[in-house]
């Protein structure tokens, strides 16, 4: 054992002649390590952010672990030294080096050690603490010690010369108010509280944190969405509409893996929802994963979950979606962002029901429905080789097209309906309803961000109508050029105004952009021919160059359907003012 008491200086001028500076290069070395001569204040300063950023226990962490990763480099040096010196000789390269380096003025009190035996002692005086003056300078006396990077560096470095875990701890420290900081360094097991230091070594991901709030927020929003739920908001009257309706309604009562289409912005989380409800696991999780919101690198933890240790930051074992989603129901939206590898492991959990978290051995058998939802062509990336063509096959065996809005106008007062209450309820407003003009224009706009734009206007227009009036144009839209100004009118009763079409243009335009339906064209004609006849169907039929007998058949057709239907769209805005009567 060798024991010291005295201090041997005379190896630091040897160290001194190992510091390169490389004006060719620009390059300053130290040993084989590339070293930088920074301003102690920058530095200081770097240090403060940190605390200030991410408060002192984290920030405390990462300086630890940055001042550990420098003692392991210089340990290299002193190993290369130990050949031809003693054990002790060797070791002081260490407490030179943290001095050379400009740190900390580094006084020996009492070291003994064995490297062959694994003993260690070290009771160190430091004088001149950077890290010490610093924190006092910035953060005042502290009541516990400061020095985290000197420490991490005293650890890393006698822990790698030593080849076991040597921990240190400041008994005394400037930053305490202290004259000198003193430290005493022992192996690991020595230490009561070894567990409590070296939760500092480990380092934590703040990505998973994230990832965990993000998936919390996803889970409160869910629960919110539960509440919040009404059948009109996967309600609709329009062909286009019932067509998936009824598609949806029809793979509820099965298990089928569903995969919806359809622009951004037309529900199709709506509709996996309504179709979770409508099912059998209506009881069980409903979660919803959007694959474009996650980091690709982070998507398969996200969606198998991870196993402790499965790489870099893993500290600690968690489901992924399709476990929590167990029972229930797995909502993909944006599917095809999904990276390729994640493509082949979904692929495999349809097909076989289990999944194997990263980096771990065992399979977990799940028992969840995949609704997938894309608004990207899938068959187009398939052909650019972006999308797996098996993957693809499979979510295809039962696809559900939802029509964009502008190709199912009847629907929008229905939804314009729907969400006047919603936000009327949710602002505390009391309002009439909508202004002809307003009507008129949530009917003539082209609705490129489909029913979410809708609901963003009707809401706008919810927050911006004085309490007790009608939602007027100007509420809804923010610019003249939003509103579609199309010459037709509804009347008082709300119905369209036929004269107004005096051109046909106008009328034409109203079909081509599916405000106006050829249905309700003809409609439009057999009244006012009627209108004009007064009732009189030969004199009306004559009109119309038909026979009675055919506009008898079309008037008694089009009463079978307003019948059936409930109602044309602008007629349906009538029935639009809730809570206002
Ligand atoms: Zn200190």
């Amino acid at each position: 054992m060798t024991k010291l008491r005295a201090v041997p200086r005379s190896t630091s001028e040897d160290l001194r002649a190992r510091v390169h500076f490389c004006a060719e290069t620009g390059q300053i070395w130290l040993h084989e390590h590339r070293m930088l001569l920074v301003h102690a204040e920058a530095q200081a300063t770097l240090r403060k952010e940190l605390i200030d950023t991410l408060g002192m226990d984290r920030a405390k962490g990462l300086l630890t672990r940055m001042g550990y990763a420098s003692g392991v480099r210089d340990a290299e040096l002193a190993r290369t030294r130990a050949e031809d010196s003693t054990d002790l000789e060797a070791f002081m390269t260490g407490p030179q080096l943290h001095t050379l380096e400009g740190i900390v003025r580094v006084t020996p009190i009492q070291i003994e050690l064995n490297r062959h035996a694994g003993t260690f002692y070290a009771e160190i005086l430091w004088e001149h603490s950077w890290e010490g003056q610093w924190h006092r300078h910035h953060y005042g006396i502290h009541s516990e010690p400061v020095c985290w990077t000197q420490i991490g560096y005293a650890c890393g470095y006698t822990s790698a010369f030593m080849g076991r875990t040597i921990l240190y701890k400041e008994v005394e420290c400037t930053g305490m108010g202290h004259n000198n900081c003193r430290i005493i360094g022992k192996p690991a097991e020595e230490w009561d509280d070894a567990a409590e230091q070296m939760r500092f070594f480990n380092s934590e991901s703040i990505a998973d944190q994230l990832i965990d709030l993000q998936t919390q927020v996803v889970q409160l929003r869910s629960s919110i969405g539960d509440r919040d739920q009404s059948p009109e908001q996967v309600a609709g009257v329009s062909p286009g509409f019932r067509a998936a309706h009824e598609l949806l309604q029809r793979a509820a009562e099965s298990h089928i893996t569903v995969l919806l289409t359809g622009e951004t912005g037309v529900g199709k989380e709506v509709f996996a929802r309504s179709l979770h409800d409508m099912g059998a696991r209506s009881g069980k999780p409903f979660i919803a994963v959007n694959c474009a919101a996650i980091p690709a690198e982070l998507v398969e933890s996200e969606l198998f979950g991870v196993e402790k240790g499965a790489y870099t930051g893993a500290l600690v074992s968690r489901p992924g979606r399709f476990e929590r989603a167990d029972g229930g129901t797995l909502f993909l939206d944006e599917i095809g962002d999904l990276p390729l590898s994640a493509q082949a492991k979904l692929l495999r959990v349809l097909q076989e029901g289990e999944i194997e978290r990263l980096g771990d051995q065992k399979t977990r058998k799940v028992n969840v429905r995949l609704v997938a939802a894309t608004n990207v062509g899938l068959q187009q990336m398939v052909k650019e080789g972006r999308f797996r063509s098996d993957l693809y096959y499979r979510l295809n065996a039962y696809q559900i097209v939802i029509p964009p809005l502008r190709e199912r106008k009847q629907d929008i007062p229905v939804l314009a309906k729907h969400f006047l209450a919603k936000y009327c309820a949710i602002h505390g407003k009391k309002l009439r309803g909508f202004t002809d003009k307003a009507k008129r224009a949530l009917l003539g706009h082209p609705w490129p961000g489909n029913i979410r734009e809708l609901q963003n206007t009707v809401e706008r227009g919810v927050i911006l109508a004085p309490s007790g009036t009608r939602i007027e144009v100007g509420h809804l839209f923010l610019s003249s050029s939003e509103v579609q100004t199309q010459e037709f009118v509804l009347d008082s009763a709300g119905g369209l105004d036929i004269n107004r079409w005096e051109t046909g243009k106008d009328l034409r335009e109203a079909v081509f952009n599916g405000t106006l339906t050829l249905d309700e064209v003809e409609a439009m004609l057999l009244e006012a021919a009627v209108d004009n006849a007064r009732g009189n169907l030969s004199s009306a039929a004559r009109m119309l160059g038909l026979t009675r007998a055919q506009i008898a058949y079309r008037l008694k057709r089009l009463q079978e359907a307003r019948d059936s239907a409930g109602n044309l769209p602008p007629a349906a805005f009538d029935e639009m003012h809730p809570g206002a009567h």
